[in-house]
């Protein structure tokens, strides 16, 4: 069984303003902002409001509204970056990859011929 969300985990103080981010996106639903350790210029974390651990504990009305948020996002990346494409990344649990136990969405934007940093 999957463990319970956590509020206490560093995307969780993010939401509440407890530490700082580079937000460039944000409504009622979600929050995009721009990833620490970036593995390409314009590495974009898009998250939930709402307090959920991985993509199989979200509401799926969430996901429904939160998906739309990462089009809008990955749009945004596309114009301001000049990319020539995007690759999207979500880890579940330590297993799948996670280290955050917020559902996050990775949007990287991405070059011809250049590999993500490591
Ligand atoms: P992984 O580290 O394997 O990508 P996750 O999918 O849980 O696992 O991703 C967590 C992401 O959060 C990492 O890309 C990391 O660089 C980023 N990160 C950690 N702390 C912060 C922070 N304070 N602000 C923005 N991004 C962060």
């Amino acid at each position: 069984m999957a463990a319970a969300y956590d509020p206490n985990n560093i995307f969780g103080k993010i939401l509440r303003g407890e530490i700082p981010a580079h937000k460039i996106y944000e409504d009622d639903v979600a929050l995009a902002f721009m990833d620490i350790m970036p593995r390409t210029e314009g590495h974009t974390l898009v998250i939930p409001k709402e307090g959920a651990r991985t993509l199989v504990d979200v509401s799926p009305a969430t996901l429904a509204e939160l998906i739309k948020r990462v089009q809008h996002v990955a749009k945004g990346l596309q114009a301001a970056f000049q990319c020539d494409g995007l690759t999207l990344h979500q880890f579940n649990e330590s297993a799948g990859g996670q280290v955050i136990y917020h559902l996050h969405f990775h949007l990287l934007p991405r070059w011809d011929g250049v590999s993500l940093r490591p």
